[in-house]
């Protein structure tokens, strides 16, 4: 049976990146040495990670006045990193809360000891829309203004960006990096860890303005944007191999053709399944259909025995890992780029059964 794999992330790889790894696994590019056993001090290595940087750059366009760091810690981490090394002058950051990962997000930065300004809020609503955009924001007031640009848990993705009047914008991509494209340079930071769209967990990306990496004291070396930036991502031990999986998936990536090919399929992924969930008597869609996002998409019948009845039933077809989060319940689909076509097919097929044999 084909298996297909809708978990929220860690997610699908593309076959031809496990392929890879497996071949190479015993003896990369002849050394006698799997990856896992190369030193991050040697050649071989210094050309793995500059390279992925390199693909990076290739396929988000990204400008030579950024900089693109590995950190560990995943999108959690950057939660701290990023007011750690931006909220120096004002110590108070803005927020659009969009859903759990935006407000776990200001909950981290306030933790720090950080001012956070909730600007507008969709929680009473459970996160069904995006916050409205707000007024224009006032200047020299807020460090940066924090957004979430695909909301994992809640279905949203931001398609147009909010207007900051000049304050700088950081973006939460953990769940639609290279999923649908952006210009790098509408933010000013962007952060994702790779587990969902790029590689196995373990490597947490971050692009950012060169202009916005200052010295700052007192900060945890392992988050120093500054360090990371002369230490080519290294001045600690790297995780090798999850750098190694990432730039296998770049390559895949471009070789497909990179992001605009991408956006195109997950918009024709997401669009049969959400067409599917608008007629369906059964299964509804809860999101503002102008805010759906392209790689996360929640679903239910507001019975909860039958939710989880199509998940078994689902399961029982090789459709997996479709359970929603505990905060919403029902069901969740996620999308990510390495999701096949038919997978979604296969998906929708077996939702209309389910419904019809009910
Ligand atoms: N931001 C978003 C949008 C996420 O989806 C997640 C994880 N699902 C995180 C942050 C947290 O990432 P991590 O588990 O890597 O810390």
């Amino acid at each position: 049976m084909t298996v297909y794999n809708f978990a929220a992330g860690p997610a699908t790889l593309p076959d031809q990146v496990i392929t890879q790894i497996q071949s190479e696994l015993p003896s990369l590019r002849g050394t006698g040495m799997s990856i896992m056993e190369i030193s991050h001090r040697s050649a071989l290595f210094d050309d793995i990670i500059n390279t992925a940087q390199q693909d990076l750059r290739d396929l988000m366009s990204i400008p030579d006045d950024y900089e693109v760091l590995f950190f560990q810690g995943g999108g959690t981490g950057q939660f701290a990193a990023v007011p750690m090394n931006l909220a120096t002058k004002h110590h108070r950051i803005a927020l659009l809360d969009s859903g759990h990962w935006a407000a776990k997000a200001g909950a981290e930065a306030e933790n720090l000891g950080y001012q956070v300004d909730t600007l507008a809020s969709t929680k009473a609503t459970h996160y069904d829309r995006l916050p409205a955009r707000t007024s224009t924001l006032p200047t020299d007031t807020y460090d940066y203004l924090h957004i979430c640009t695909n909301n994992t848990i809640e279905g949203t993705a931001y398609h147009d960006l909010p207007q900051t009047n000049g304050t700088p914008l950081i973006g939460d991509m953990s769940s639609n990096i290279m999923a649908q494209h952006y210009n790098v340079s509408d933010f000013d930071l962007i952060f994702a860890g790779v587990q969902k769209n790029l590689g196995p967990a373990g490597v947490t990306l971050v692009i950012v303005k060169k202009s916005l990496i200052k010295k700052v004291d007192h900060i945890p070396s392992v988050f120093n944007y500054q360090l990371f930036a002369k230490k080519n991502s290294m001045p600690n031990t790297p995780p090798v191999f999850n750098i190694y999986a990432t730039g296998l998936t770049l390559k895949w990536l471009k070789k497909i053709g990179g992001i605009e090919a991408m956006e195109a399929l997950n918009k024709k992924k997401s669009s049969l399944l959400y067409d599917f969930l608008d007629q369906s008597k059964l299964f509804n869609n809860p999101v503002k259909h102008a805010d759906r996002s392209l790689t996360n998409v929640p679903f239910m019948t507001g019975d909860p025995k039958t939710d989880q009845a199509a998940i078994d039933d689902l399961t029982a077809h090789g459709l997996l890992n479709l359970k929603g989060h505990r905060s919403v319940g029902g069901l969740r689909a996620s999308l990510y780029n390495a999701m096949p076509f038919e997978g979604v097919q296969a998906l929708v097929n077996e939702l209309y059964h389910f419904e019809k044999n009910l």
